[in-house]
C-alpha cells in the first residue's frame, strides 16, 4: 500500500465493485458505445483505476487520463444494481490526474484559460446590466457557459421570465464551478460554489437556467464540503406555474420531442416538468425518444469530452440527432443548453424551456 492517492483512496470500494462486475451497465455508456471499446466504459475505466485506488499499483497518466473519457452523464449509475457512483469516482480520479500533472494537455490548457473566461463572463454580465449584489427576491442563475457565449440569449431569457413570472434578479457574473470540477480542479470548484452560494444566500427563490448549475450546487457541492441552499431548475418552476402561460400558444410548432438531459433528469430527477410544459403550450403531449427518462442518452457535450475527445462527442451528438429524427418530430426540447447548441449545429430545431418562454413573448402582445 505505498501508492495511495488521498482522494481516489476513498473510492476503493466503488472501483472494486466494478472490477467484479460482468459489465452490466455496458449498454448504457454512450462513450463506449460510439467507440465500440469496453476500455472506456464505466466498467473499463473503473477496473483500470481499482489497483490505483487500493494502492497496489502506482498511478500512471494513461490510466488516470481515462477518467476524462466520460461525460458524467450518470447513465451507468442508473443501470447499476449497486448504485456505484461512477461519474463521481471519475471526477476524483481527474482531481488526482490534475494535481499530479497527469491530466491531458487539453485539460491543463482549459484550466489555464479559466481566469480569462471568468473575466469575459464578468464583462458580459456588465453588458447584461446584471447586479453584483445579493438578491433578496427571485435569483435567476444564468450559468457561465451561456453568459460567456450568448449575451442576447441570456437577455431574452431574463426578459421573458420577468414577463411571465414577475421580477427576478439575474445572477450572471459568477460561476457555480462545475467546469472546474469537470477538469479536476477540486479547490477551484469549492471556491466558486461557495461564492455562488453566498451570492444567492438571501434570495427568496433560487432558479437555474442551466440544470447543470442546479445539479452542481444542490448535489455535487455539498459532497465536497460546500453547503448550499437547494436550487430549483427553471423547468420545474415553470411547470408549477404553467397556468400563467397561454395554453396552446405554440401549437404551430408541430410535433415536439423531449430529450431528457442528463443533469435535469438523472441529476435533478426532473422528468415530467418539460412534458407538462410542452403539452400545455402546444396542446399535444410530446413525442418520446427511444431512450428516454432514466435511460436517456447524452448529447456528448458534458464532462469536457468535446475538448478531450471531440470526435467521440460529435458521434454521440449524431446518435442523438438520429434518435430525434426517428420520432418524426419537427423540433426537440432539451433541458441542457449545451445539448440545444449541439443539436442545432447538427441541423435539428432545438429549444430549451427558456427558449419557449422567449418564443411565447415574441408571439404574444404585452
Ligand atoms: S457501475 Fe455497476 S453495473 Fe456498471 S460496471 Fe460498475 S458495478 Fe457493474
Ligand atoms: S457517466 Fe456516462 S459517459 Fe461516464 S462512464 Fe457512466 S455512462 Fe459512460
Amino acid at each position: 500500500m505505498t501508492h495511495r492517492l488521498p482522494t481516489l483512496a476513498e473510492r476503493e470500494d466503488a472501483t472494486r465493485a466494478c472490477s467484479y462486475c460482468p459489465k452490466l451497465c455496458r449498454p448504457a455508456c454512450p462513450v463506449a458505445t460510439v467507440r465500440g471499446n469496453d476500455a472506456v466504459s464505466a466498467w473499463g475505466i473503473m477496473t483500470s483505476l481499482a489497483p490505483i485506488a487500493s494502492g497496489t499499483e502506482p498511478p500512471t497518466s494513461e490510466r488516470l487520463a481515462r477518467a476524462y473519457a466520460c461525460t458524467g452523464c450518470g447513465a451507468c449509475q442508473s443501470h447499476c444494481e449497486l448504485d456505484v457512483p461512477v461519474a463521481e469516482t471519475l471526477r476524483d480520479a481527474r482531481a488526482e490526474a490534475l494535481a499530479g500533472g497527469m491530466a491531458p494537455a487539453e485539460v491543463t490548457a482549459f484550466v489555464a484559460e479559466i481566469p480569462r473566461r471568468e473575466e469575459r463572463v464578468r464583462d458580459h454580465a456588465r453588458q447584461l446590466g446584471a447586479s453584483t449584489e445579493r438578491p433578496t427576491g427571485v435569483a435567476l442563475v444564468a450559468g457561465c457557459t451561456m453568459v460567456a457565449t450568448d449575451v442576447p440569449r441570456v437577455a431574452a431569457l431574463h426578459r421573458a421570465f420577468v414577463r411571465w413570472f414577475g421580477e427576478a434578479s439575474l445572477v450572471a457574473d459568477v460561476c457555480c464551478g462545475a467546469p472546474l470540477l469537470d477538469a479536476g480542479d477540486l479547490e477551484g470548484f469549492r471556491v466558486r460554489a461557495a461564492a455562488m452560494s453566498d451570492r444567492v444566500s438571501a434570495a427568496s427563490t433560487i432558479l437555474a437556467l442551466d440544470a447543470g448549475c442546479a445539479h452542481a450546487l444542490t448535489t455535487l457541492a455539498p459532497r465536497r464540503g460546500v453547503e448550499t441552499r437547494p436550487i430549483e431548475t427553471l423547468e420545474s418552476y415553470v411547470a408549477r406555474m404553467v397556468r400563467r402561460l397561454p395554453r396552446g400558444a405554440l401549437a404551430a410548432l408541430g410535433p415536439v420531442a423531449v430529450h431528457d438531459a442528463c443533469k435535469l433528469g438523472r441529476g435533478a430527477a426532473v422528468y415530467d416538468a418539460p412534458r407538462v410544459i410542452v403539452e400545455h403550450l402546444t396542446g399535444h403531449p410530446p413525442l418520446e425518444l427511444l431512450h428516454n427518462r432514466e435511460r436517456s442518452r447524452c448529447s456528448g457535450g458534458g464532462g469536457l469530452l468535446p475538448i478531450t475527445a471531440r470526435a467521440t462527442a460529435d458521434a454521440m451528438t449524431d446518435e442523438l440527432v438520429e434518435s430525434v429524427r426517428r420520432t418524426g418530430a419537427e423540433s426537440v426540447v432539451t433541458g441542457c443548453p449545451t445539448s440545444r447548441a449541439r443539436l442545432a449545429r447538427a441541423g435539428i430545431t432545438a429549444f430549451t424551456i427558456g427558449d419557449l418562454l422567449c418564443d411565447l413573448s415574441r408571439g404574444t402582445p404585452e
